[in-house]
């Protein structure tokens, strides 16, 4: 893709980025959707696309098919994680990431999959491990996760920032936050971090709420709060399609909010769904 640089657009540009996550399909039919709305996606021209990565390596394989099948069409982030990961895996994989022409990685811990009572014995503790092996051993960029709402096990948000700092000081250049739905905690997430001594662009992940029960359960489980209005009229709306509405309208406005705070772009979690991703890329204006 020549030299396109996620962190230039992400500075640079003159409007925020637009840019999707996809997740690796468990099958056939999963492909062939993914191909569809990927498809359908490339119609609004994004910026690049992300591709998340199975907790401990668990799809490895199929995440490096989704980003091969990605990688000639737009700037492909590869998201990474290393927990329970061997140091010569990891750079076998940022080896076969690199030949297949991603833009740059998402270097991340990644979470315990349901089942282990603890992490089996790894190379590696943090992400931050991971950070330093993708700098020193590739020319990739390398984004990290951040979380406006602090990370689940972490003492405080002033303690993730000085983390983040600490990754960006082993050669990070971007982040890419949790989803959230309270537009606050983004702003104070990225003004704390700036007076920290954070210069990278911290790009905000939008989940639409579209499928209202499904959201609420990712909203539960990534501890990102639900302000009570939204989830009161979301489990009182009348009806499936009346929840969706009002998801919708949400998101729109969420985004809008985030343009005018000039968020440096748009990170929509697509959920390998082409329709509820478009429709708030038309609402809220973003391509
Ligand atoms: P870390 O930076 O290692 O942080 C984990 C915890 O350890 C935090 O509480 C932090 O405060 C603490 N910590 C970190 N460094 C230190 C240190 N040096 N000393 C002491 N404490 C420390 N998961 C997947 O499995 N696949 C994916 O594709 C994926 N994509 C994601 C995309 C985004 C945008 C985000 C926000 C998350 C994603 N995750 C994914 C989830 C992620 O793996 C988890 O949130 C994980 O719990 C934390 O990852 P991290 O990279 O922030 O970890």
């Amino acid at each position: 893709m020549g030299s396109f640089s996620i962190t230039n657009s992400l500075t640079n540009a003159n409007r925020p980025t637009l840019s999707f996550e996809f997740f690796p399909p468990k099958d056939e039919t999963g492909w062939v959707n993914l191909k569809s709305s990927i498809e359908h996606l490339q119609n609004v021209s994004p910026d690049f696309v992300s591709v998340t990565y199975g907790a401990m390596g668990s799809n490895q394989e199929t995440s490096l098919a989704v980003v091969e099948h990605l990688v000639e069409k737009v700037p492909t982030i590869a998201h990474l994680t290393c927990i329970g990961a061997s140091q010569s895996s990891i750079s076998q994989l940022l080896k076969k990431y690199e030949n297949a022409g991603v833009a740059g990685i998402l270097a991340l811990r990644g979470d315990l999959p349901a089942g282990l009572a603890e992490f089996p014995p790894s190379d590696y503790t943090y992400a931050l491990d991971l950070v330093s092996q993708v700098q020193e051993s590739t020319d990739l960029e390398i984004g990290v996760a951040t979380f406006p709402e602090k990370h689940p096990e972490s003492t405080s948000i002033e303690r993730d920032i000085e983390i983040l700092k600490m990754k960006q000081d082993a050669g990070a250049s971007f982040g890419m936050t949790q989803l959230f739905f309270n537009v606050d905690a983004y702003t104070s997430l990225v003004n704390k971090a700036k007076l920290a001594g954070v210069t990278i662009p911290i790009v905000p992940g939008v989940m639409p709420i579209a499928n209202a029960k499904q959201v609420l359960r990712m909203a539960q489980m990534s501890g990102a709060s639900v302000p009570a209005d939204l989830e009161q009229a979301l489990l009182q709306a009348s009806d499936d399609s009346q929840a969706r509405a009002i998801g919708m309208d949400f998101t729109v406005k969420l985004v809008e909010e985030l343009k005018q705070l000039g968020a440096p772009g748009i990170h929509i979690f697509t959920l390998n769904h082409h329709l509820a991703a478009l429709e708030l890329v038309h609402e809220a204006q973003l391509a």
